[in-house]
């Protein structure tokens, strides 16, 4: 097959610079380019530029209000993104609950929920894993009994990635415990000011509040918030996971952080060398450029042969997740001793300065430990593996 693109895609990628050049705020480039904290209102405010131009949901077809645009072309878009420094658009809404919606939600569900997530208004949260049940993710306890018109939801949930900026959560839940645990399992959306939710944070390894745990004691729920049907939540929440390991190569994100490692690497240090001169780093970052390309091109393979995702999702995770990794080990290796984000203000929420005084402001060490994450979440590597083995090995 031919993985050049065509001159309608090398048109479609003009257009896309040209918009970001024009209309990405300064601010925002700034900050993700230097990797800065950045704030809610920011992310918002991009994805609603996105929004006013039509491109708020570059997954989504049309009749949903996205821009039914081929996969190729939403890959060429988030490449775009990231080479030009706009913040990574929040996959829980726009790439995992929209898509359950739009298969399994009713019109209703559909009306109310696509416009929030399309134009950033409503930002919604996962609450897939609990204390003991990640990987062996249907062995989760969160009950939802019925009570008339309502669930009442009692249990916890955790890893809640950004659950302190959530307005809804969508929850597996535990409706039937008398038949095999993936039977019993229901796919609840809820909103997050219901009483009887407390979010807790849990601070990383890199100093920064991602994540949190959420409780919820005697929820009530309306029971027109169950998406499809009761007790069939394990397949939408498969469908869900599918749609998020292919987002997880991330080829856009890393193609932009292997640019910044190579100026990095080229910057002349304190002895008047740059660390690019090494040949043992040089070997690496090359190695590693390469295998990032392949990525690039099996991603594309997957894209333009299949007819969604399936098994392949996983094995572009675990590529993905494993460049993304190296990369910063590498980020870390070139900033040396400037990794370290040795400015304690920078650890204050409010703080708004460089992360470290030297060379680069690039909080190399901080990113380092904040990206150990990704072999975790999304089902860890060594799951995809065991489901690489089973579907494509039939082992
Ligand atoms: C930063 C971060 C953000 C997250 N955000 C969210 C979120 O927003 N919402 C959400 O619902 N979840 C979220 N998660 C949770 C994530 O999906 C789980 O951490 C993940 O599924 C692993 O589950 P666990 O942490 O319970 O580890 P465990 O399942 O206890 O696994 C521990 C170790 O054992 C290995 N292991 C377990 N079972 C097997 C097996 N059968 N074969 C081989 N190895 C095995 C695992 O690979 C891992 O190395 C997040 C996690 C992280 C780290």
């Amino acid at each position: 097959m031919d993985l050049n693109y065509t001159p309608e895609q090398e048109a479609f990628r003009q257009e896309v610079r040209q918009f970001l050049q024009d209309n990405l705020p300064d601010d925002i480039r700034e900050r993700v380019q230097k990797r800065l904290r950045f704030t809610k209102d920011m992310i918002v405010r991009w994805q609603q530029i996105l929004y006013k131009q039509g491109w708020g949901a570059s997954t989504w077809p049309k009749e949903f209000g996205g821009t039914g645009w081929t996969e190729v072309e939403q890959l060429i878009f988030e490449e775009e993104c990231a080479l030009a420094g706009a913040p990574r658009q929040l996959d829980f809404g726009l790439r995992m609950v929209a898509p359950v919606i739009m298969k399994f939600g009713n019109q209703e569900q559909k009306d109310k929920h696509l416009p929030g997530i399309l134009d950033g208004s409503v930002w919604w949260s996962q609450g897939y894993s609990e204390p003991g049940s990640g990987s062996d993710l249907a062995s989760l306890r969160t009950t939802a009994e019925r009570d008339g018109d309502y669930y009442i939801v009692n249990g916890q949930k955790t890893w809640t990635t950004l659950g302190q900026h959530g307005d809804w959560i969508f929850c597996l839940v535990r409706t039937n415990k008398d038949v095999k645990a993936q039977e019993g399992i229901s796919f609840l959306l809820i909103d997050m000011k219901t009483p009887g939710i407390d979010v807790k944070p849990i601070i990383m390894l890199d100093g920064e509040h991602e994540i949190n745990d959420v409780f919820f004691e005697n929820v009530k729920v309306p029971v027109e918030n169950l998406v499809g049907e009761e007790d069939k939540g394990w397949t939408y929440a498969k469908y869900l996971l599918g749609h998020e390991r292919t987002g997880l190569a991330n080829v856009g994100q890393w193609k932009a952080m292997m640019r910044r490692l190579k100026e990095i690497a080229r910057e002349e240090q304190d002895d008047g060398h740059a660390i690019i001169e090494n040949p043992r780093f040089r070997d690496r970052l090359a190695q590693l450029d390469a295998e990032l390309r392949a990525l690039e091109l099996t991603v594309l393979r997957v894209l333009t042969n299949s007819s969604g995702p399936g098994p392949e999702a996983s094995i572009l995770k675990i590529r993905g997740t494993e460049i993304g990794q190296r990369l910063f080990e590498l980020a870390m290796e070139a900033t040396g001793q400037d990794a370290l984000a040795h400015i304690p203000d920078a650890l204050e929420p409010d703080y708004d300065g460089p992360m470290v005084g030297g060379m680069n402001a690039v909080p190399a060490a901080g990113d380092y430990f904040n990206m150990r994450k990704l072999s975790i979440f999304g089902g860890s590597n060594e799951i995809q593996r065991n489901i690489i083995s089973k579907l494509v090995l039939g082992l």
